[in-house]
């Protein structure tokens, strides 16, 4: 028997699963695992599904991480929160806001849950995971054993993790602990944020503004299926973003304190005249070239065919070759997503 995975990943793709499970606790997401293991089939624990292309029917169970609860404590400098994983991440912004918390504005309305959070240290308007994340609780899928990661151990980099590499498909994210001084500090630096005043910003003005960008530049997943941004910001040496420059002299470039340059990949996707560009049913995204959108019943196959021209031509223009930021599952697990769109 099938599944449909349809509303369990927020790019609409229509593919199914041999097996779908509602994991509650630890336990429920380890004795998914475990049988599936034993009956020699993949596994793959899923929170929200809204970082992930499904290039194909899953040929094993998926495990819908569901565990519940947020816990807050304080200290005399800060609030302390214990969310479990398979919370909804828009509702931890909003919930925290609601009870006089601060700090999780920037990162309102990133769809997905807050286990996901720190697999790729999501991030937006200048505020990271890294920034707030106090603690990640796993589980070892094999021995159940239960430990607790600090920030440092996690190994947060630019929309990545010790949970992409070591930890892969090794340990299941059970809670997250965030630390959020009491002391609050307004992050303005980014796009319309940067018109709010200094000294009087509230946390609900910011989180406001981020809501009206986000609403007005991205697509609703629940309207048209999509990942958020498909490609990753690309991180260039100094040399290159000069040679850059002198073609491109508005070519928007930030420099970071390593020494490299992130460059957006929305504007050279956007110079190579690619918004709107359709392959079948999937199409670049009318007023966010770094969103691909399943516009009418795209196939994976479309999303890849179209993710495969945009990098070209961004490649071919710029010389810069974009990777993917959403994760590729096919009918075993994660398969590269790079060398599947080269
Ligand atoms: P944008 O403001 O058009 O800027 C394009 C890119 O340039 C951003 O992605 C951002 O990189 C970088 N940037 C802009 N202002 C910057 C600054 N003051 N300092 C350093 N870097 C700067 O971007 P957007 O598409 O509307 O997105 C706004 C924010 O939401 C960004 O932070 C973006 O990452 C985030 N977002 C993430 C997703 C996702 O699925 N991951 C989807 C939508 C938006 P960074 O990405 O490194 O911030």
């Amino acid at each position: 028997m099938s599944n449909t995975l349809k509303p369990f990943h927020t790019f609409g793709i229509d593919v199914s699963a041999q097996h779908i499970v509602i994991a509650d606790s630890a336990a429920d997401i380890v004795s998914a695992w475990q049988s599936a293991q034993s009956a020699q089939q993949p596994a793959l624990i899923v929170g929200e599904g809204s970082n992930l292309l499904f290039l194909d029917d899953f040929s094993g169970t998926v495990i819908l991480n569901r565990i519940e609860g947020i816990r807050i404590e304080e200290d005399s400098n800060n609030w302390l929160l214990h969310v479990g994983a398979g919370e909804n991440w828009h509702h931890l912004v909003e919930f925290t806001l609601q009870q006089g918390i601060p700090g999780l504005e920037n990162l309102a309305l990133i769809p997905g849950c807050v286990g996901s959070s720190p697999i790729q240290n999501i991030g937006a308007y200048g505020r990271e995971i890294k920034d707030v994340c106090a603690y990640v609780d796993c589980i070892n899928l094999q021995t159940s054993e239960v430990f607790r990661l600090n920030a440092e151990q996690c190994q947060f980099a630019y929309r990545d993790s010790i949970f992409k590499h070591e930890y892969k498909d090794r340990v299941a994210i059970v809670a997250v602990g965030f630390q959020l001084p009491k002391q609050w500090v307004p992050l303005i630096t980014y796009g319309d944020l940067t018109q709010l005043a200094k000294d009087s910003v509230t946390p609900q003005q910011i989180f406001d503004a981020v809501c009206h960008m986000r609403r007005t530049k991205l697509p609703d997943p629940a309207i048209q299926g999509n990942a958020g941004s498909f490609f990753k910001n690309p991180v260039v040496d100094t040399l290159t973003t000069e040679t850059l420059i002198q073609h491109y002299p508005t070519i928007p470039h930030y420099p970071q304190l390593d020494g490299s340059v992130k460059l957006a990949a929305g504007w050279l996707i956007d110079q190579c005249g690619l918004k709107g560009s359709r392959v079948g049913g999937a199409a670049v995204h009318q007023k966010q070239a770094l969103v691909l959108v399943n516009d009418d019943n795209a196939t994976s196959e479309d999303v890849v065919r179209l993710a495969h021209k945009v990098r070209q031509l961004v490649g071919e223009k710029f010389n810069v070759w974009l990777e993917p930021e959403v994760r590729f599952i096919g009918r075993q697990g994660e398969v590269s997503a790079v060398e599947t769109i080269a």
